[in-house]
């Protein structure tokens, strides 16, 4: 199936390791121009080198997306070198504190800082270009902590805030063809991800956690996860917008 993203440019924030590296390599082999940022620059040139070594096109930018002046860097490095961004995929993200009386005030601000808006703003700078260009495709990673209960306030509430934030943004985008959506990972584990570290450290505990909430009996691979947004930012998957589609094996258990 020729998914028509040959030559399109797309850039993943937290492209280094991971789900956002796995994104970046499924987009690439697709033939798609990829930017990856990371704020550690030796990851990121090994995850750039892969791409190489698939023959595909990189840009890899060290930025930190929680700095203006670093998301602003992004998006001006990329138009200068390919002069479009046809994709974004805000990837980054992440939040501490456990629940809600043992989560600070600082924790809470760095969650929003690291999450939210950043994926806000990004998509706020791109959106003229897309404009321009005659459309785009926007994709948020959040979680199905972000629409179920998941133990975490932090998290949770900027995971919703983003599946909020897509379908927002979708019902104003569509006109100019700019399609926005989310996706919802479960339990993603890779080596060096914090599901590989809790397995190590509590392998008992994390063994009766996938049998309790995984059905496929096993964690998702963020190869699984890269599918998913590869076609979401396809032409195949022009009717979908303002969707937010989970990627769990059926682990989370909302009925929406
Ligand atoms: P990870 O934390 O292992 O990797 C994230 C990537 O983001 C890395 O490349 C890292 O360098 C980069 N990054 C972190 N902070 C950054 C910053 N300030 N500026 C730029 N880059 C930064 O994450 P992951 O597990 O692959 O998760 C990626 C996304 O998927 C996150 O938004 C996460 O909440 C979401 N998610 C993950 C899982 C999971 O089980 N792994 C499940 C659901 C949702």
């Amino acid at each position: 199936m020729d998914l028509g993203l040959t030559g399109k440019v797309s850039i993943i924030t937290g492209g280094s390791r991971g789900i956002g590296r796995s994104i970046a390599l499924a987009l690439a082999e697709e033939r798609c121009r990829v930017v990856i940022c990371a704020r550690d620059r030796e990851r990121l040139e090994e995850t750039a080198r892969e791409i190489r070594d698939l023959g595909g096109e990189v840009l890899p930018i060290r930025a930190d997306v929680t700095s203006g002046q670093d998301r602003r860097t992004l998006v001006d490095e990329t138009l200068r070198t390919f002069g479009r961004i046809d994709v974004l995929v805000n990837n980054a993200g992440g939040a501490g504190g456990s629940n809600f009386t043992d989560t600070s005030t600082e924790q809470w601000t760095a969650a929003f800082d690291l999450t939210f808006w950043p994926a806000l703003q990004l998509s706020q700078v791109v959106v003229p270009s897309m404009m321009q260009q005659g459309g785009g495709a926007i994709i948020m990673i959040s979680s199905i902590y972000g629409r179920e209960w998941g133990g975490r306030p932090a998290y949770m509430t900027v995971k919703a805030a983003e599946i909020a934030l897509a379908k927002s943004m979708a019902r104003d985008l569509a006109p100019y063809n700019i399609r926005v959506n989310s996706v919802a990972p479960g339990s993603i584990r890779f080596p060096g991800g914090s599901w590989d570290r809790r397995c190590k450290e509590e392998p008992d505990t994390m063994e009766r956690f996938v049998k309790s909430d995984m059905p496929l009996g096993r964690f998702g691979r963020p190869e699984e996860v890269a599918s998913v947004v590869v076609f979401l930012v396809s032409e195949r998957a022009s009717l979908v917008a303002g969707a937010c589609l989970n990627v769990d094996g059926c682990q989370s258990r909302s009925l929406i």
